[in-house]
């Protein structure tokens, strides 16, 4: 099963746990992405050979909003791949209750293996190959795997070639260009509210929780650095090539200075070098995918080992691993909640942008804890008044926003 029927599975079962009526044709809509964009992306590589890279750019629902959603750079980010990321951020969107519809776009492509001027001119043709469908008010990508801010400093000053000055075309971009204090820290901020939330929900003291993170960047060492300023005791973290381990907990201040320089942890000191898989098996409380998707899935799904899975990742947990974790009673917090601190923040932003105006970190960080909170809340809530689970709980709020938005646009 590819990840777009996936989460398509996941939603039409939510759909039988929302409060508006809905028809079999309004869920084809809503099932449905409304464009899909394939570019092919010529460009000349440094040794003068030219490559050709597909890129696409996945609009699946405005009803509430511009579409929104991050770009990956990523072999594996086919057009399922982009499709499934770009109905997330439908759900997520609508779950926080924020202006956008969702969207997501991707390249194929091995990011770490091309040399920093490929990837510029790989950037600017993509950009260049949809710009007819992005703008403030219409599509605003922002950072996801494999790209960064650096990516997105790229894309606006490619849109604004054609378009002119237009910061509010892209979030996540450098602060000096516009961007939002806050937002590279927003993602994995957002997670640490969450687990905060659950922790005083179910009187949990989050200081004798045992933490394993998978993934170290730009969300994944977030969520480490900000829970071990809260004195968190974090087990274990990996990269795409490994992990480390150590059950009294890992010095993440120095693991990331550590990691700055040799872009590796090897070599750091008093710690047991661990795989992705035993990451993932190893005993804890709160496990927490911030890497790729379908991580968790029927081959290790027996062998998880915590309480709680934190769904940092989009899509790290396939419909038949959750069914397997629900019966091991492992709550698993859903990505389209966990993980919406990045959106959040980019929202801040693109308002920044359009007032020109500049917030200071406190008033971001206040109202990501605001708007993240309440949507922990009615979640949490209707999870319990209705005895569903958490994701069903998210996704079904998102639905019924989506469809009543539809109902009022006439839509439907
Ligand atoms: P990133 O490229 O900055 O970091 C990815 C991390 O995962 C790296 O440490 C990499 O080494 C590791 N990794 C890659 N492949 C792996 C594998 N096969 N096994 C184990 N580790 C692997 O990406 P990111 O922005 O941190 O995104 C991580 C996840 O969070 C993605 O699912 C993304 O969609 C989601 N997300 C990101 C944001 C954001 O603001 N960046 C917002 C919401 C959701």
């Amino acid at each position: 099963m590819n990840p777009y029927d996936e989460i398509n599975i996941k939603l039409l079962e939510a759909s039988s746990h929302i409060s508006n009526k809905v028809s079999d044709g309004t869920l084809e809509m809503l099932t449905k992405p409304w464009r899909e964009i394939v570019v092919s992306c010529p460009i000349k590589m440094d040794d003068g050979n030219t490559k050709v890279f597909t890129g696409y750019r996945i609009q699946h629902n405005a009803v509430r909003g511009p579409y929104k959603g991050g770009v990956r750079y990523h072999p594996d980010a086919d057009q399922n791949e982009v499709k499934a990321l770009s109905s997330l951020m439908t759900w997520k969107n609508a779950l926080v209750n924020i202006p956008f519809g969702g969207a997501k776009g991707g390249i194929q492509v091995s990011a770490s293996e091309l040399s920093k001027s490929e990837l510029r001119n790989l950037t600017r043709r993509y950009t260049l190959s949809i710009d007819k469908f992005l703008g403030p008010n219409t599509d605003i990508p922002a950072p996801d795997l494999g790209t960064n801010s650096q990516t997105m400093a790229w894309m606006m000053d490619s849109y604004g070639s054609i378009h002119g000055y237009t910061p509010a075309i892209v979030t996540g971009k450098p602060v000096e260009l516009g961007g939002s204090e806050g937002r590279d820290s927003a993602t994995g901020r957002g997670v640490v509210f969450i687990i905060d939330e659950i922790c005083k929900k179910l009187s949990l003291d989050p200081h004798k929780q045992d933490f394993a993170i998978q993934g170290f960047g730009q969300v994944g060492k977030w969520i480490a650095n900000i829970a071990y300023q809260k004195k968190y005791n974090i087990v274990a973290v990996s990269d795409v090539k490994g992990g480390i381990y150590n059950k009294n907990g890992i010095d993440i201040t120095e693991l990331i200075k550590h990691y700055e320089i040799e872009k590796t942890f090897q070599n750091f000191k008093n710690v047991e070098f661990i795989t992705n898989n035993e990451l993932l098996t190893t005993k804890c409380d709160f496990l927490i995918p911030a890497a790729i998707e379908r991580v968790i899935n029927n081959t290790n799904a027996d062998n998880i080992n915590s309480k709680f899975v934190i769904e940092a990742a989009n899509h790290p947990v396939t419909p038949d691993a959750e069914k397997i974790l629900e019966s091991k009673n492992i709550s698993v917090l859903p990505d389209t909640l966990v993980n919406s601190g990045g959106v959040i923040v980019s929202y801040f932003e693109w308002i920044q942008n359009l007032y020109q105006h500049h917030w200071e970190i406190e008033r971001v960080n206040s109202e990501l804890q605001k708007i993240i909170t309440k949507a922990f809340h009615e979640v949490f809530d209707k999870s319990e008044k209705e005895n569903i689970n958490y994701r069903l709980s998210a996704l079904s709020i998102g639905l019924d926003r989506v469809i009543h938005t539809a109902n009022l646009r006439g839509y439907i």
